[in-house]
């Protein structure tokens, strides 16, 4: 039989810490990375590793995109002050995923231009967005018993802040992911997967189905701030995962204010895009119910100031997820997204 071709090519990336000793390690994960300015030099991707006897992992990932920031702000707060006498089993921090994004404040990393969250499965000797895509894929995930990525909209767009999982291909497998949602305790949550481009097979979380790890994500804000909404939302919520996984006591459960409103994310009809480059005047704001036919949008030309702006219109009755955040547009920009009810 051939072996998987992850055993076959281990990955380049060397890790300071050892994931199987006790206690609350700090490190880097050395990306060895040779430039003019540095022969034999590293990029250092900080991690901290908080174990204590057997048990389940959970492994909380922040800044896959540069420029989503309040998960890197949640996890460097656990990272400080989750005790390891109080859980049983391990936590894997990765607050700045794709370091060198995280560090230019960037979606993409200012060395390759990768995407992280579209480099997976990755490669032993790509890039290095590929690079750091294949750890976690070949290193990572196969410590995890369950994981959270959390993003936010980044410099482009700004959410209401909620929680998210990918529609597993089998059905069966959706219950669970259901539960860790739950857990999570987002006033709001969606279902995403519906071939709108978020390339899912690419993603950590298509990664972690592909290994059958349960895994969620977050929509916390965005517009390129922190949010304080979404930080605490974070960190309530990952405090609530680890009681739901089992690695804190369930009287470590942190109440949530209601139910979940949970809704899906569907096909292009639950997209505005831009049809025009212009100035883009929005019409409606991420937690508000629209119809179809409202207006969403218009698009400005300041250059000929006397032409009507161009209108846009929601396609559907939904939510409003989303919103875009700069001003100048070009066609093609996603303006908002909705969600439906379940
Ligand atoms: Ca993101």
């Amino acid at each position: 039989m051939q072996p998987a071709p992850s055993r076959l090519v281990p990955s380049r990336l060397v890790p300071e810490v050892d994931f199987d000793r006790d206690g609350r390690q700090t490190g880097f994960i050395r990306l060895f990375h040779s430039v003019d300015s540095s022969a034999f030099g590293f990029i250092p991707i900080p991690i901290v590793v908080i174990r204590n006897g057997a048990g389940p992992t959970a492994l909380f990932v922040a800044g896959n995109h540069g420029d989503e920031f309040e998960g890197q702000v949640a996890l460097c707060n656990l990272a400080r002050t989750l005790d390891p006498a109080s859980i049983q089993g391990r936590v894997i921090i990765l607050p700045a995923a794709n370091f060198p994004a995280a560090m230019a404040g960037r979606r993409t990393s200012p060395i390759d231009g990768g995407n992280l969250n579209r480099a997976f499965p990755g490669a032993a000797d790509g890039g290095v967005t590929a690079q750091i895509a294949y750890f976690m894929e070949t290193v990572l995930l196969p410590l995890a018993d369950v994981v959270c990525d959390l993003h936010s909209g980044g410099a482009s767009l700004l959410y209401t802040p909620c929680a998210l999982v990918i529609r597993p291909p089998d059905p069966a497998r959706l219950l669970p992911l259901i539960d860790l949602l739950t857990a999570f305790g987002a006033p709001l949550a969606f279902l995403a997967g519906g071939g709108n481009g978020t390339g899912d097979t690419q993603a950590l979380a298509g990664a972690a189905a592909r290994r059958g790890v349960p895994s969620m994500n977050t929509e916390l804000g965005g517009a390129g701030m922190v949010g304080g909404k979404g930080l605490r939302l974070a960190e309530r919520g990952l405090i609530n995962v680890l009681v739901h996984a089992g690695i804190l006591p369930p009287d470590r459960r942190i109440p949530v204010p209601g139910p979940m409103r949970l809704v899906e994310l569907g096909g292009p009809d639950y997209y505005v895009h831009a049809t025009d480059k212009g100035v883009f005047e929005p019409l409606a704001e991420p937690g508000e119910t629209v119809r179809a036919g409202q207006p969403a949008a218009r698009l400005h030309r300041p250059e000929t100031p006397w032409d009507p702006p161009t209108l846009l219109h929601f396609q559907r009755d939904g939510l409003v997820m989303c919103k875009r955040v700069p001003g100048r547009t070009e066609r093609g920009d996603c303006l908002f997204h909705l969600g439906t009810d379940i």
